[in-house]
């Protein structure tokens, strides 16, 4: 222990112990606080001017929330899981009870992604170095330490600095990942579904106040994601052969085009038509990010840049506190070994994140169903849980145990060999 503390004190003497972060979303805030705990100093850019607040809904499970406790970040957010019952409706304004996200088995907290970024950023302390409108544009390692250019992207000018480890967080189409692993198209898998999902301001029609809906086609459907205490978001996702196209005309044409021609009543009509009104919609394609190691000498790479599991598994937020905070953990534990603690660190985590990139393909069809027949079996849903037999039917069908196997596990804690950390004292 004493050891480490001195190592830890000597890194910072000597400055030996700067890191790059770059990406600022949740996976690179969680991971510059938990490897400023460390004793590690860093450095965070982010290609954007300023931070990315506020967004889509973003469900964070028992692996999350345990993760987030560890980082010292739960109590900073709350679940914001709705009161009101969800509806099942479609085109023609008929409504019946339906099914909620936070009615899956697994109880995950509810919130928004913005919720979870601003918890991860209250634990970076004041002091963290973080430049904006930032991109790295080479870089270039030996065993000793990485030579970064940074391009200021406001000013137009560049800078080569030298840190001892470089974490790329930035995102599904990674540049660190293509500049020291290689071109995305040898990492990005399509799933052939495109999302569009943004925060809608106020109500939608046809709907109660902090009510939520889902209407649900065979390959497309639109979920509106209540809260008790905040406007809800809205997701729309749907079914592509060619996802190229998709980015050859603006977001509302294609969206359009894919919940037409048959008219598109008052709710789904409404929603479609604040695409046009809202400034931050994001509008991407499912992808996934496989890579055969995260790592490459001492460059690693964290959350959707490394693993991307995609919103299907619900478990990006949730995987980029694991990450953040196993790293910091594992640096800790071998602080004189880079490779070690890099190796350990993905040796713990794979088989999770292994997993949810699995079960995303079989979880999609939560989101977007196939065919009628899918849908009809969710319709029946909420009768059939009213009997045990049902209950226990959708648990299987839910795979309840992958859940508290996977989703709602103690990852850091058992990685370390450690007891679950204590529960929180109080509610947010
Ligand atoms: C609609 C939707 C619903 C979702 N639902 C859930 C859910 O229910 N539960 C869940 O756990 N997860 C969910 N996810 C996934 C989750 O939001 C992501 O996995 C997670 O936010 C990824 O965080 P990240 O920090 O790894 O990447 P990002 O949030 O993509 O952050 C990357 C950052 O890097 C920056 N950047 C990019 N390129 C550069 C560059 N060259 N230089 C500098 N900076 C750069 C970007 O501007 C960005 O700020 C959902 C995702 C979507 C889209």
């Amino acid at each position: 222990m004493n050891d480490t503390v001195s190592m830890i004190e000597r890194m910072r003497e000597n400055n030996t112990g700067r890191v790059l972060i770059v990406g600022m979303g949740i996976s690179g805030i969680a991971t510059a606080a938990r490897l400023h705990r460390a004793g590690w100093t860093p450095v965070i850019i982010e290609r954007a001017p300023q931070r990315r607040s506020g967004g889509y809904f973003v469900a964070l499970f028992g692996a999350g929330q345990t993760a987030a406790r560890r980082l010292g970040v739960l109590d900073a957010m709350h679940d914001r899981s709705a009161t009101t019952p969800n509806l099942d409706i479609d085109r023609n304004g008929r409504a019946r009870p339906g099914m909620a996200f936070g009615d899956m088995p697994g109880k995950p907290w509810m919130m928004l992604r913005g919720d979870a970024e601003k918890a991860a950023f209250s634990a970076l302390p004041e002091g963290v170095e973080i430049r904006y409108s930032t991109v790295p544009t080479a870089i270039e390692q030996d065993p000793d330490g990485v030579d970064v250019t940074l391009r200021d992207t406001a000013s137009g000018t560049s800078t080569t600095e030298r840190f001892n480890l470089v974490v790329g967080a930035d995102g599904l189409r990674s540049t660190v990942r293509s500049l020291v692993f290689g071109p995305h198209q040898d990492y990005l898998r399509r799933l052939n579904y495109m999302i569009a999902a943004f925060e809608y301001p106020g109500t939608p029609k046809g709907l109660a106040p902090y009510q939520g809906a889902t209407l649900l086609e065979p390959d497309r459907s639109m979920w509106v994601f209540a809260f008790s205490d905040h406007n809800p978001t809205i997701l729309l996702t749907y079914r592509t052969d060619d996802v190229d196209a998709e980015f050859t005309q603006p977001p509302t044409e294609r969206i359009r085009a894919a919940f037409g021609p048959q008219p598109l009543g008052d709710t789904l009509g409404d929603v479609i038509d604040a695409v046009d009104s809202t400034d931050e919609v994001l509008f991407d394609s499912a992808e996934q990010v496989h890579l055969d190691t995260w790592h490459r000498g001492r460059v690693v790479l964290v959350g959707d840049s490394a693993w991307c599991v995609t919103l299907y598994a619900g478990m990006g937020v949730s995987a980029g506190f694991t990450g953040a905070d196993l790293l910091g953990a594992m640096l800790e534990r071998h602080p004189s070994d880079i490779e070690t603690a890099l190796s350990e660190w993905e040796k713990a985590l794979r088989p999770y994140i292994d997993h949810y990139q699995e079960t995303a393909f079989d979880q999609r069809k939560i989101f977007v169903m196939d065919n009628r027949p899918q849908i009809m079996l969710r319709r029946a849903m909420p009768k059939l849980t009213k009997f045990k037999l049902g209950t226990r039917l959708m648990e299987r069908m839910m795979r309840m145990d992958d859940i508290a196997e996977f989703k709602n596990a103690d990852i850091v804690g058992k990685a370390l060999g450690q007891h679950a950390p204590p529960e929180r004292t109080h509610s947010a």
